[in-house]
Order: C-alpha cells, then structure tokens, then sequence
C-alpha cells in the first residue's frame, strides 16, 4: 500500500516542481499580449459612456451594452463557458459576467481573476476600463493554455455602490464553489505626465485574519511575477473596498493591485484616456499574465495534442487506473499481433516507465507498478504511431 508519506513526498515534490522562478513557457504566452489590444479595449469601453445601474435609463443602457461587449468578446476568443449571473439592483437586472475555463488536474477548484466594468459619474477610462482591458488581454492568450487549475475570468457590476455584483456573487452564486485564490484589478491606469514605473499589490491585512498569512504569501508571488514579466517595480500595500473584500469576508485567499500613483479623477468626468497611461496598463498586464499563469499552474505538459492521438482505434481504460491495472483494447484487425511501446510520462514530462508486449488478442492487460496517485500520461506507439491519453491513477 502507498504510505502517507509517499503520497505527501510526492505532492511536497509537485509543489517544488512549482516554484516561482522564470518560466519559458509563461513567457512565451506573457509576449502574446499587445499594446494595440490594451489600447483597442479601453477605447470600446470608453465609447458606451457612463456605465451604471443606479441612476437614469441611458447609464443603465450603457451597462447593458458593455455587458454584451464583453460577452461577444470572450466569446470571439474562443470561450463557450460565458455566463451572465443575474440579480436585481434598484429595480433592474444587472449582471456580472463569468467566464469558465476548465483545469486539466484540479476542475473542481478555480483561480479567480476580476474587475468590476460599472463606473461612476463618467466613461471610467482608468476605474475600470484598465482592469477590464486587461482581463480581457489574459483571457485571449490564455484560452489554450492548458492549466492545473480552473480559471474563472469575472467582471462584476454595481461595485461603485457598494460592491454589490461581488457580494452576491461570493455568497449567492459561488457557494460550495472551490476557490483558491481572488485575483482583483481595480484602477490600474496610473495617471498621465507622471512616472508611472510602479504597481501596488495589495495583501489582506484585515479581518478575519485567517487567511491574511496566505493572503500575504500569494501577494508576494503577484509582485514576483510582476516584477519577472514586466518592466515595473512593485510595493506591498493592503487591500480595501474593491471586490476582493467580498470574498475576504468570507475568509478566501485574496490579492490584487492599484495603481501607485494615484489618479485624482476617478468617480469624475475627467476620467478620461487622456489623464491616463496606457503603456503603463499594458506593462501591468503583461505581468498579471504572468502572475495567473503562475496561480493557476499552466504547464505545456498538461496538453493532449490531437498529433499524438493517430491511433484512434486503440484504447485505454479504466480512467482512472485502479489496482495498477490497466487494459489496452485494439479495435481494428490491422492493430492485432503487433509489438506495442507503452509509456508512462508523469506531469512534469518525465518518462517513469518503458515497456512493450505484443497485441495477441484484442484486449491486452498491463500490470503497472505501483505508482502514487497523480495524473500521468500513457504514450503508445504502434509502428511509430502514437496515442497520448491523460490518466489518473488511484
Ligand atoms: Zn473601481
């Protein structure tokens, strides 16, 4: 039998293979983000005016059309999980937008990421038009990228009354829901004709304090990857009245950034692009990018690529692998009375087991090893054809 010790060797050794260092991969999907998209995204925000649920008809309208906006902009990224989570504020239905992205090991348990789109007394170019823009910029790169955990990419309305499309959310809509982390961006647009070269993480420093220890973990991590994938530099601060606190309330791991210099127009009409700095929101997106791929674990090894599956006819079962048993079942004759190379490949790529047998018959049985439980990757090659199915042994 596995003993606890080896099961717990063997998550103490995933968590390593974790460790926030530089990653090529991250990379390559951090330098996927454009300045011209930021750009593109704060102009549309922009353009449906004053965005807000608390007042006349036309504002409500607005927040109506930038709700549709972004779900056609997920949507035209590639998401199918796009769901409007409905409640009624001053006698209208408002929405906060969530969109759904699945994880390859953990699909139970979700990395938020979020940013209210309802401003105040004004189009909101920097609160929020920069958190908007930016979340929309990592969902589009990240829509492949296969990750250990799910993500949910949330735009909340009515914060600027009182947090209120976070506050039903967390204690409506996401009850029993998994979460590990609340990732909030709220005013990232830093303030024009000013050196705008640093950003604000901001750690839980209230109560409960249960979950400020990992809160202020998890912002030292955000600043790492800030400072790893961006040009910025990061200062630590605590977090308040923005839609995190709706779920710190509720003792969840938060964390999130504000811009460091502070604009002195947010909640007017001079909220504009003008008084903003959009390099700097890109710089910020870039390294939130790279912050959510640490939190959420994106590992190119977690990707079943479709070129590796040319053996459609040949399949392995059960899933998960129970008893270190498991079946190959040949369903073509031109697959029976071969040499078989079977492979198992652990998450982080490495080969732990070679070996072959020959397809007498239609079903062949392996007795595997004992291996810990984990998620593990079964390669066969038939005549250098290959099929790569993720599997789970328990
Ligand atoms: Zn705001």
């Amino acid at each position: 039998m596995r003993s606890y010790f080896i099961s717990f060797l063997f998550l103490l050794l995933v968590e390593l293979s974790f460790a926030q260092t530089w990653n090529a991969y991250h990379q390559n999907i951090v330098d996927n983000c454009t300045l011209s998209n930021t750009t593109n995204n704060i102009n549309e925000f922009v353009a449906f005016g004053e965005k807000n649920a608390a007042s006349n008809n036309t504002k409500y309208n607005n927040l109506v059309a930038a709700k549709n906006w972004l779900i056609s902009k997920y949507q035209s990224y590639g998401y199918t999980d796009v769901v409007e989570d409905n409640f009624t504020y001053n006698g209208k239905t408002v929405t906060n937008v969530v969109v759904t992205k699945i994880g390859e090991l953990y699909p139970n348990t979700f990395v938020i990421i979020d940013g209210h789109y309802d401003t105040l007394n004004g189009v909101g170019a920097n609160d929020n038009g920069s958190g908007v823009s930016l979340i929309l910029e990592i969902a589009r790169v990240m829509v492949n990228v296969p990750t250990a955990y799910s993500i949910k990419f949330i735009n909340f309305t009515v914060e600027e009354q009182g947090l209120h499309g976070s506050y039903y959310y967390a204690n409506t809509t996401s009850l029993g829901l998994d979460i590990r982390y609340v990732f909030n961006i709220d005013e990232v647009g830093g303030v024009a004709g000013m050196t705008n070269n640093t950003i604000t993480c901001e750690s839980d420093q209230g109560i409960p304090n249960s979950n400020n220890e990992a809160s202020a973990i998890l912002t030292n991590e955000l600043a790492t990857s800030i400072e790893l994938y961006s040009s910025l530099n990061t200062q630590i601060s605590y977090a308040y009245n923005s839609d995190y606190m709706s779920f710190e309330n509720k003792g969840e791991i938060i964390t999130g950034l504000y811009e460091t210099n502070e604009t002195p127009y947010a909640h007017t009409s001079s909220d504009i692009i003008a008084n903003m700095d959009i390099p700097y929101v890109f710089e910020i997106t870039k390294g939130s990018a790279g912050a959510l791929l640490h939190f959420a674990q994106a590992n190119e090894s977690l990707k079943v690529n479709d070129e590796y599956n040319e053996l459609t006819n040949v399949k392995v079962f059960p899933n998960p692998i129970r008893n270190n048993r498991v079946n190959f079942m040949f369903n073509s004759a031109n697959l029976i009375n071969k040499k078989v190379d079977v492979k198992l490949v652990d998450i982080l790529g490495n080969t732990i087991l070679k070996t072959s047998f020959n397809s007498t018959t239609k079903i062949s049985q392996l007795e595997l090893n004992q291996f810990n439980v984990g998620v593990y990757f079964i390669v066969v090659n038939i005549e250098g054809k290959e099929k790569r199915q993720k599997v789970m042994i328990k």
